[in-house]
């Protein structure tokens, strides 16, 4: 068997602890580098989810792990200065301010790493600058997966795939349900999703205090609703030649106090087939499927076909409508 993928997962949150745990059983996988805001790990036997993610939660920081932890300011930086080899990295940091992403892919850069790069980010203006890191992200030999999570990212493909029905393509309609059972848990997606809401803005959203959340979410009960967000799944079925980005709506509603999803997340498909019928495809996730599995999932199967372009000299930069993730074993 081939050697293990050795991965890094920058953010060390709700969905970098999950991203963690999803590799524990992966055989052609493995988690060898870590960092959060205020530290940094890596290993290249391997980390222990579980003591990653108890020092976390106990500590504040995997910088504390013994015995290889190093706490940083700079924790990014210093990683990947560390010149511990890593093939692919997952981003799971908040994309706050909007360009933080997109910064740190110009420090990957200007550090001459090369390697895979996948992210989750949401915003269509947010995998717009990294787009326009095309020729950048080329000449550096990195390949960069862009707004592979759940939605953008399985869902959008999804919908790719089920465009292949139509010769024309008439509206596609993402709608999410989330449930989870705190929102602390997930603070960066929490902000991000209150940016989109009427009277927010990024900047808004990641100004507010924790305090400052939770009175909203007291007003509304714990419940987030969003309609007509600005979601890169429109850009990436527009660049993927599946239908212009008007056609493309994404809404959902947000539990924030109970982690039963309040509806159930699909994306139908609406389109004319050759025949002139017209008609609507809809892939709807299992409810008992969390946020958590829906885009770590994906994270890495996207992760892994990165690898792959890599290994075979492909650079630059792709969205998930427009690669097939490859699973994981
Ligand atoms: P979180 O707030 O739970 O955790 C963020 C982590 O990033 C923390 O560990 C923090 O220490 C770390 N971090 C922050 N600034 C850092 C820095 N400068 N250097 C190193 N680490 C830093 O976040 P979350 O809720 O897990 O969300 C992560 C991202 O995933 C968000 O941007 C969110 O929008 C995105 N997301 C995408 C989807 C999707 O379907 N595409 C779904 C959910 C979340």
């Amino acid at each position: 068997m081939p050697a293990a993928m050795r991965v890094g997962v920058l953010g060390f949150g709700g969905l970098g602890q999950a991203a963690a745990r999803v590799l524990v059983p992966k055989q052609e996988m493995r988690l060898v580098a870590a960092a959060d805001k205020n530290g940094y790990v890596h290993a290249a036997e391997g980390l222990d989810a579980s003591s990653c993610i108890t020092t976390y939660q106990s500590q504040g920081s995997l910088g504390y792990l013994e015995p290889y932890g190093k706490i940083s300011t700079e924790s990014i930086e210093e990683l990947i200065a560390s010149g511990c080899p890593v093939d692919g990295y997952f981003l799971a940091l908040p994309n706050l301010p909007n360009d933080f992403i997109a910064s740190v892919a110009k420090q990957f850069i200007k550090l001459g790493w090369r390697g895979v790069l996948v992210d989750a980010i949401k915003r269509t203006s947010a995998v717009e600058q990294l787009l326009g890191m095309k020729a950048e992200l080329e000449a550096a030999g990195i390949t960069y997966m862009t707004g592979c999570g759940a939605t953008p990212g399985l869902l959008t493909a999804a919908a790719a795939l089920a465009a292949q029905s139509y010769t024309e393509i008439h509206q596609v309609e993402i709608t999410f349900g989330v449930g989870i059972a705190n929102w602390e848990a997930y603070r960066a997606t929490i902000r991000e999703d209150i940016a989109h809401m009427p009277g927010y803005s990024v900047e808004a959203a990641r100004a507010m205090t924790d305090a400052e959340v939770e009175a909203l979410l007291d007003k509304t009960n714990g419940i987030l609703t969003l309609e007509n967000m600005e979601h890169a799944d429109d850009v990436m079925l527009e660049l993927a030649g599946i239908c212009d980005r008007d056609r493309v709506t994404v809404g959902g509603v947000v539990d924030t106090r109970n982690p039963k999803k309040p509806l159930s997340t699909n994306v139908k498909i609406t389109g004319r087939t050759f025949e002139g019928k017209i008609s609507t495809h809809i892939f709807t996730l299992g409810d008992e499927t969390s946020m958590a599995a829906n885009v770590c999932g994906p994270a890495f199967g996207y992760l892994k076909a990165g690898i792959q372009l890599h290994k075979r000299g492909i650079h630059g930069i792709f969205t998930a409508a427009e690669i097939m993730p490859q699973f994981v074993r």
